[in-house]
């Protein structure tokens, strides 16, 4: 699949479906994006190709300088509006978006339902948002650690959440995931060619990686150890 994400000052609806279309050839089964406006996070998303979700959006305009979208290529649950990315938790406050598959799903699937917690969709990916809610305790970053901690699998994953719209998180392993580093604004894209229109200067995130995206900042961490890492940023000189 592909995963597209944004964070600055422009509005992220336009700049996520135009970057969806340049992934669609990673898996084109159902698609969505989901935006925040600094305070609400509104999700669209449905089966079907990116113009079946442009549709949609173009009707329900959503508005906000941060999000992040995905076009999906199914491996746990057929193609479906429900199955479609980006899933939440119950409340709706944590959101994300997933390229891989989780192995352990249905152990954790069995636990959290067992504590009465209540799936909207077949999906592997659909554990991380309800992990991340239990998880949670004021600190989105220390969330999406311990939640990297439980999965096993592969996956490529950008999360936001309600508690805190100022900043994107995302995490890599064994699943494609680069950053964009513009102007006063960062991306987020499984491969380059999503992104090049706005910036040649990336960073290829390796396994392990955590990044931490506002407006004007990138952080990258070690998933396990919270320590800063250093990577090299690059230029990508050829043309798409
Ligand atoms: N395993 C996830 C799903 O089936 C993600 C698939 C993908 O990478 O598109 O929903």
């Amino acid at each position: 699949c592909g995963i597209m994400g944004y964070i600055g000052y422009r509005e992220a609806q336009p700049l996520l479906i135009h970057g969806l279309r340049k992934l669609e050839y990673r898996g084109y089964d159902s698609a969505g994006i989901a935006v925040c406006d600094g305070e609400k996070i509104a999700v669209s998303k449905a089966k079907g190709r990116i113009d079946v979700l442009d549709q949609h959006v173009q009707k329900a305009s959503l508005s906000g300088t941060m999000g992040i979208g995905h076009t999906r290529w199914a491996t746990h649950g057929r193609p479906s509006d429900e199955n479609s990315h980006p899933h939440t938790d119950e409340t709706g406050k944590f959101v994300l978006v997933h390229n891989g598959i989780i192995e352990n799903y249905l152990d954790i699937k069995e636990e959290l339902s067992n504590e009465g917690i209540v799936f909207s969709s077949e999906t592997d990916t659909e554990v991380i948002a309800h992990l991340l809610a239990k998880h949670y305790d004021g600190d989105l970053v220390a969330a999406v650690r311990q939640v990297a901690g439980k999965i096993r699998g592969a996956y490529a994953l950008a999360v936001m959440s309600e508690y805190e719209p100022d900043k994107l998180v995302a995490i890599r392993y064994a699943s494609p995931l680069i950053i964009g580093v513009g102007d006063n604004e960062k991306f987020i894209g499984s491969d380059i060619p999503a992104i090049l229109e706005h910036t040649r200067d990336v960073y290829v995130m390796e396994d392990g990686d955590l990044a931490i995206l506002t407006p004007d900042s990138l952080l990258l961490q070690d998933i396990d150890t919270g320590q800063p890492i250093d990577r090299k940023q690059i230029r990508i000189e050829w043309d798409k």
